[in-house]
């Protein structure tokens, strides 16, 4: 029997969510638990990977050419799933196709089978999932559908139900076409997350705690069809300062033997739930993202997760029940984060009713 974690699934007013168990499917939840008391902070380990930048896609997929930029797209996948693999608690996202679809093709069928069991356990989870992340401003909007789709497309063929997106995320593109959100919206997507906007935007947004909204994506289509709940990330789509424990990044590591003069867990801990508390602030909800990686990121993916680990371990030890931080998640927790953004999108909802 196949597993899948997709429990949850929109009904066709897009309106209420309802659980819905596809009769060959059995849901497992794939998101660790969080605490209504207290503060969650979802944690989510991702790469961000230009399908071409400063180097071609070929040359970012294999590494060449690291003489422009260090970028080896192939050695991140090996090493994430690698990962994954080696701790049931990790969690990882990946978001652009044209690089998986490469590197899908060159594994073995028992490599392929284990990275099918991580997708169905929701250990790896894809979002987005088009071919590229497509820009907003220049791109035809059968472009865009014609590259969401051949990556959608991909990802169904391979993986089925769990292999698809929940979330559209948009961390880079240079501003956000209303357009675009609409055209997610009719993909079907839960949510849509990105990172950068206008400055001015998002101070205004920080003080008036409106950084995750229903966005009303168009004028023409009748309400709630192009409706979709959109979270601009903290931090563009960078980890929080000094937490950054990448190759690519000089942050201290966790040095955790008691022994050793340079023993940081205090400082650590005490720096992280600074930055969590002023993140919350901001916010409306008791449940905040913080995105664990950036540009090409993960190549050496044991950096990060050992890191990870430590901090989950050390800030929970850390945390008694009068606590309002409860660092739950090494996880994506898209699911969490939407389900904590389904109760605000509620909230907007009903806002609208009452009007
Ligand atoms: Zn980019």
């Amino acid at each position: 029997m196949n597993i899948c974690r997709h429990c949850f699934s929109c009904d066709s007013s897009r309106v209420r969510c309802t659980v819905c168990v596809h009769s060959v499917f059995v849901c497992v939840q794939s998101c660790h638990a969080t605490k209504p008391n207290m503060l969650n902070v979802h944690l989510v380990p991702h790469t961000h990977d230009d399908v071409g930048w400063l180097k071609t896609v070929d040359q970012y997929y294999y590494g060449d050419r690291n003489n422009i930029q260090h970028a080896g797209v192939q050695y991140i996948l090996d090493s994430v799933v690698d990962q994954l693999l080696k701790n049931p608690d990790r969690r990882f996202i990946y978001v652009e196709t044209a690089f998986f679809y490469r590197w899908w093709k060159q594994q073995s069928s028992s490599m392929q089978q284990a990275v099918k069991q991580l997708v169905n356990e929701g250990r790896l989870e894809f979002v987005n999932g088009g071919w590229c992340m497509s820009d907003e401003a220049t791109t035809h909007y059968s472009a865009v559908i014609d590259q969401m789709t051949i990556g959608l497309r991909f990802l169904n063929e391979t993986f089925g139900p769990c292999g698809r997106p929940r979330v559209a995320w948009h961390i880079d593109p240079f501003g956000h076409a209303r357009e675009h959100a609409s055209m997610f919206a009719q993909m079907g997507f839960d949510g849509f997350f990105f990172g950068r906007l206008d400055y001015q935007d998002r101070a205004h947004r920080m003080m008036e705690k409106e950084q995750e909204l229903l966005w009303r994506a168009s004028d023409s289509l009748t309400p709630p069809v192009a409706d979709l709940f959109t979270g601009i990330l903290p931090n563009g789509y960078n980890p929080p300062e000094g937490f950054c424990w990448d190759q690519l990044c000089s942050d201290p590591p966790i040095r955790d033997d008691p022994d050793l003069e340079d023993y940081n867990v205090d400082d650590v801990v005490a720096r992280f739930l600074l930055i969590a508390n002023s993140q919350s602030l901001v916010y409306k909800t008791n449940h905040i993202i913080m995105t664990m990686g950036s540009d090409f990121q993960y190549e050496n993916a044991n950096l990060w997760y050992k890191n990870l680990d430590k901090l989950i371990h050390y800030v929970n030890a850390q945390q008694t029940n009068e606590s309002r931080c409860s660092l739950c998640t090494l996880n994506i927790s898209e699911r969490e984060i939407f389900k904590c953004a389904r109760m605000f999108y509620f909230a907007v909802e009903t806002l609208y009713c009452s009007l």
